[in-house]
């Protein structure tokens, strides 16, 4: 028997929800495809160099989170009061590692604040003002409010609240960005990222910075980044469960996610997810009618945005 490489892959995600062709501008539609290219990219150029999945997970989430038309980073939604609180996850699948934060307000990018969670605090979850602190012990990036605010953000809340019996955007489209990656040594990881939820209030705290809901990765399985509507993704334990599918049922990843995403709906509640198994197997699963998502491996890569792509 050989011992081939392993292939590599990453996955990438930019949120799911009620985006259709009627309601997406031709010029966001573009910069939305060239924004996820552009993640696929930053972590293929790691992943084909025989980086490791940690890497490109991060570098291709940084990338989406710096790109203002994903719900992360910069182009958060607002909270009720008007601020912006971070979430984020990070995971590798050899040690199942982890690190994530909630409601950081002032790190450029969290997904690295969720690495340095992981890798320089004895935690795996810091949430607020204490995550705000330990990214300014770790030396990491600080910006102002100013850094996360878009226009556009800013209206979607002014409609929220107009609407007073809307209290979340629910029937509008999830920005929240993740990657899944394999690398060639055959291990994978994740991360997601997110500014929540539109009008969050209460110190609400969604699925993506919650390891085995919105994040997980384990090598004995597969790694998977979610988005929709946390609430149900939390009662769902949606990412861990593809994975103990996966593991105790032996299902291949299109039908743990598959199987999953329909319980989430059973439940009442929309999304998708990523995934990718240590052999490179990839998957996309969501219940939304589209889901800004790519993929890419030595073959090359490819995105798509409706559900019919
Ligand atoms: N899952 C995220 C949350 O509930 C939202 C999203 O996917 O855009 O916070």
């Amino acid at each position: 028997m050989t011992d081939a490489p392993s292939p590599w892959k990453i996955v990438v995600h930019g949120g799911a929800g009620v985006i259709e062709r009627a309601n997406l501008g031709a010029a966001d539609e573009r910069e939305i495809r060239a924004g996820l290219a552009a993640a696929l990219d930053a972590g293929s150029a790691i992943l084909a160099r025989s980086g490791s999945a940690l890497d490109a997970v991060e570098a291709a989430a940084r990338s989406l989170e710096d790109d203002p038309h994903f719900n992360a980073g910069r182009g958060s939604v607002f909270t009720y009061q008007g601020t912006i609180e971070t979430d984020a996850a990070i995971m590798e699948g050899a040690k199942r590692n982890a690190g994530a934060v909630t409601g950081a307000t002032a790190t450029k990018n969290p997904v690295s604040l969720a690495r340095a969670v992981m890798e320089h605090s004895p935690h795996v979850l810091l949430s607020r003002e204490g995550a705000d602190q330990f990214s300014r012990e770790q030396g990491l990036e600080q910006v102002g409010p100013e850094w996360f605010a878009t226009p556009a953000r800013r209206h979607q809340l002014d409609l929220m609240k107009a609407d007073e019996s809307h209290y979340f955007d629910e029937e509008l489209k999830y920005g929240t960005v993740g990657a899944v990656a394999c690398d060639v040594h055959g291990h994978v990881a994740a991360a997601t990222s997110t500014g929540g939820l539109t009008g969050k209030r209460w110190g609400r705290i969604g699925d993506s910075p919650l390891i085995g809901c919105g994040t997980y990765a384990d090598d004995r399985a597969a790694a998977i980044s979610a988005t929709g509507a946390g609430e149900y993704f939390i009662r769902a334990a949606v990412a861990h469960e593809i994975c103990a599918r996966m593991r105790m049922l032996g299902e291949d990843a299109a039908t743990a996610a598959d199987k999953v995403v329909a319980d989430v709906g059973s439940l009442g509640g929309s999304g998708g997810v990523i995934v990718v198994t240590p052999r490179g197997q990839a998957a996309y699963a969501f219940n939304t009618p589209g889901m800004y998502r790519g993929m890419a491996g030595p073959e090359g890569k490819s995105v798509a945005i409706y559900g019919d792509e």
